[in-house]
């Protein structure tokens, strides 16, 4: 995820915050220290109220991060890849890489969050009880209560919730099919996000609870489960493809030395589009957005390596990597093109128009075999046209 910080690594997996963290925090703080607690704990400072605020908010944090390790330790015993954990608004996003998993696994992944939030909840609840501080006492008021609604809000079975994860995995296990799966638990996440709305624009009505919140929090799911059942669908077709069925064996190859105003001379009516950039000392691929950064007069003067992206600078592709792994590269380093690599040596390229090309068709007529199989018999059936 962009636009992230990394804090520390833990178990060998990255914590990053997002750069909106630091808003919610600032918030949370502010509205607890101005509001919260002095109207369930008058009669405290000023100050004291800003350092419970930071406190409890900071041990907010903790707790959504405890609640991502705990994802993210259940996968690792599953030996899925857990490269980072992003904390940002209001929740976190493990960063688990597995095209697919079991269900089972998945399973036990999804509930490990909302379970860890309800022992945290049970742990500040007992704090909130038994201790006589009242600075604590004030911090674990708020922090029980956060950590149940953080465990029941996830539990709500619509993907991609951690409920909703759960759920899906259950329908995977009985329908064999992660598309129906996939689609019915978006659906139940949609339907739970309409009842979070109408209870919101209720609330707003009747002045009863916080009905912002609620159709912030509807809306929110109901955005969030068509993204993931996009992505779903995407990983899904391309995770099944290979990179070396997409691979162009046919490209040109360029000279680093040659200038870019001959470049484009000489191939502004070409019917090649690929080219890569290779001579003793170089390789690399063209990039585009260098060019574009430049006056026109420079561009003129320029060769082509000192607008090439070298080899050592690009993730490149491996010919067992899916086409998911070369759509996700591309979009990661914005690039439209990538080597393909086998043992060390260039074994063509992969373009990003290739793989989206492959994408729509197998959308569009690949997957559901049973509707190409419709199509032909109406064709059949259908009436010859007379000449
Ligand atoms: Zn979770």
């Amino acid at each position: 995820m962009n636009n992230s910080m990394k804090i520390f690594k833990i178990f060998g997996i990255d914590i990053k915050l997002h750069f909106t963290w630091w808003f919610v925090f600032a918030l949370i703080a502010w509205s607890l220290s101005s509001t919260f607690f002095p109207q369930f704990f008058p009669n405290l400072s000023n100050q004291m109220y800003w350092i419970m605020g930071i406190t409890a908010s900071l041990l907010l944090f903790v707790s959504v991060l405890l609640h991502e390790l705990s994802h993210s330790l259940v996968a690792k015993a599953k030996h899925i890849k857990v490269e980072s954990i992003t904390l940002f608004f209001f929740g976190g996003v493990a960063g688990i890489t597995k095209e697919d998993m079991k269900p089972s696994s998945e399973l036990q992944m999804a509930l490990a969050g909302p379970i860890f939030s309800l022992m945290l909840a049970g742990i500040f609840y007992l704090i909130y009880i038994f201790n006589g501080n009242i600075f604590w006492t004030a911090i674990t008021y708020y922090l029980w209560q956060l950590n149940l609604i953080l465990a029941i809000f996830n539990l709500i079975p619509g993907y991609p919730l951690d409920g909703g994860r759960a759920f899906r995995a259950l329908l995977y296990m009985y329908y064999k099919d992660l598309r129906k799966a996939t689609k019915i638990a978006v659906s139940f996440g949609r339907f739970f996000a309409g009842v979070l709305i109408f209870f919101g624009i209720f609330g707003l009505i009747s002045g009863v609870g916080s009905g912002l919140w609620f159709i912030f929090l509807g809306g929110f799911l109901y955005f969030i489960g068509g993204v993931s059942y996009e992505q779903v669908i995407i990983k899904e077709v391309l995770g099944k493809i290979k990179v070396s069925e997409l691979i162009d064996k046919k490209f040109v190859k360029l000279s680093s030395k040659m200038l870019f105003s001959d470049f484009v001379k000489k191939y502004e009516n070409s019917v090649n589009d690929i080219f890569i950039v290779k001579d003793t000392d170089f390789f690399g691929i063209i990039n585009l957005n260098e060019i574009r950064k430049m006056p026109f007069k420079m561009q003129q003067n320029i060769n082509l390596k000192q607008i090439s992206l070298p080899m050592h600078q690009l993730r490149t592709l491996n010919v067992d990597d899916s086409a998911y792994d070369a759509f996700k590269s591309f979009a990661e380093q914005g690039l439209d093109l990538l080597p393909v690599i086998a043992k060390g040596k260039l074994l063509g390229v992969i373009t990003k128009k290739k793989v989206l090309h492959r994408l729509v068709w197998d959308l569009k007529f690949g997957i559901n075999k049973k509707f190409v199989f419709k199509v032909k018999k109406n064709l059949k059936s259908m009436p010859k046209i007379k000449k």
